[in-house]
């Protein structure tokens, strides 16, 4: 049996995009487990009140044709996420709106609006044993991750597991973010949100999906694919692929090998259709300190990898200054308190920056960027 398809699908047209679901869902029984009254919720990829075309959040022609068939089997569906914004009726509303989610609506899906949230125990996490999540998925009967494949500051892409970060509260992800500060951490506390949700099933829109200064402010760009699967690790090797992002250096991948959940690449993964990787996908610079800490044996290696860490470290920066209207937001969301405004302009304390990248993700103009030294690009080629 397969592990991964992948369906080559060109545009946002519904009957097209019809096909494409039914053919990249077939090899796991297609939906053939909905029973007829269950509620199923389908976390899309809402990130912020985005248009469609920006190729930031999962298009509503992929949801609408979701929506029609589950509910041809007799399904209550519900569609929902968190940005990283007040999780709430009208900042919710203006997403769906902005996000084009009105022919799902008018399809039968529900747009979530139950904005409560819950504390809730898992012992069997690695690193986050109490969290707090969005309650509409906590009562599901299933859950389907949607999510869009896009190139992401922080975690290099983001794609199936990383969208299951959407079932924290927005207001409290630069919480998370802080708690989880080292990007292996935060990794392995996606990974385990995934383990507590299992979602039965992981789509991805990979139609258009979105390069460069990711995962809000890049650029949008052709893939032409719809992928599924019920792993959601293996699905990302295959997405990585993709997009020709270095698997080992996508730490939601690295944590998923580590913890013995997928392959190391994704030449091991049994993929079902034509796994055709993109050209000259751009990715956002990857934090190439994290490489050197092991690089020496004993102190020496601890002092050495500090020196790398400094010299060699990504992190924001604000390369458009004349983008930038001066709004605060990154300057409220950092959760390192590392940002004060000078002048109208976010000025970034390098020492508190633990990079995160919410200012760059959350920036609504994209002045802030990723920024990697000179020597590390250097050493990279
Ligand atoms: S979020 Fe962006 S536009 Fe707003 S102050 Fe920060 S850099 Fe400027
Ligand atoms: S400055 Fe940006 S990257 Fe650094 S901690 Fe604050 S939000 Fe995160």
């Amino acid at each position: 049996m397969s592990d991964v398809s992948i369906v080559r699908c060109e545009e946002y047209e519904l009957e097209g995009c019809t096909r494409a679901l039914l053919a990249a869902m077939e090899p796991f029984g297609g939906l053939d487990w909905v029973k007829e009254g269950m509620r199923i919720v389908i976390k899309a990829n809402l990130v912020e009140a985005m248009k469609p075309e920006k190729a930031g959040t999962t298009h509503p022609v992929l949801l609408t044709a979701l929506t029609k068939l589950l509910k041809e089997k007799g399904a209550h569906v519900v569609i929902g996420d968190s940005p990283g914004q007040l999780f709430n009726a009208t900042v919710l509303n203006h997403v769906y709106a902005v996000c084009g989610l009105g022919e799902a609506e008018a399809a039968g899906a529900e747009l979530n609006r139950n904005f409560e949230q819950k504390s809730v125990f898992f012992p069997e996490a690695k690193v986050a044993k109490s969290f707090t999540v969005t309650d509409y998925l906590e009562n599901a009967d299933a859950i389907i991750s949607f999510c869009k494949l896009k190139s992401h500051g922080m975690m290099t892409m983001t794609a199936a597991t990383k969208n299951l970060f959407g079932a924290v509260p927005g207001t409290m992800k630069p919480e998370y973010h802080f708690r989880f500060h080292n990007p292996m951490d935060f990794a392995d506390m996606i990974l385990d949100l995934n383990e507590y949700f299992k979602p039965r099933l992981y789509l991805v829109d990979a139609i258009m999906g979105m390069e460069g200064n990711g995962p809000t402010a890049g650029t949008p760009r052709k893939i032409g694919a719809v992928l599924a699967a019920e792993n959601c690790h293996k699905l990302d090797l295959v997405c990585a692929k993709l997009i020709g992002a270095e698997p080992m250096a996508v730490p939601t991948l690295k944590a998923a090998f580590d913890r013995g959940l997928c392959p190391q690449s994704a030449e091991e993964v049994e993929v079902q259709g034509e796994l055709c990787p993109v050209e000259g996908f751009v990715l956002p610079p990857q934090n190439k300190s994290l490489q050197f800490e092991n690089f020496l044996p004993g102190k020496l290696g601890v002092v050495f990898g500090k020196i790398a860490k400094k010299a060699l470290q990504a992190s924001p920066k604000l390369k458009e200054p004349d983008a930038c209207i001066g709004c605060l937001r990154c300057a409220r969301l950092c959760p390192a308190k590392a940002i004060t405004m000078v002048k109208k302009k976010p000025k970034i304390d390098k020492k508190k920056c633990i990079r995160c990248f919410c200012c760059q993700e959350f920036c609504p103009k994209g002045a802030l960027k990723v920024h990697r030294p000179l020597i590390a690009r250097i050493l990279n080629r």
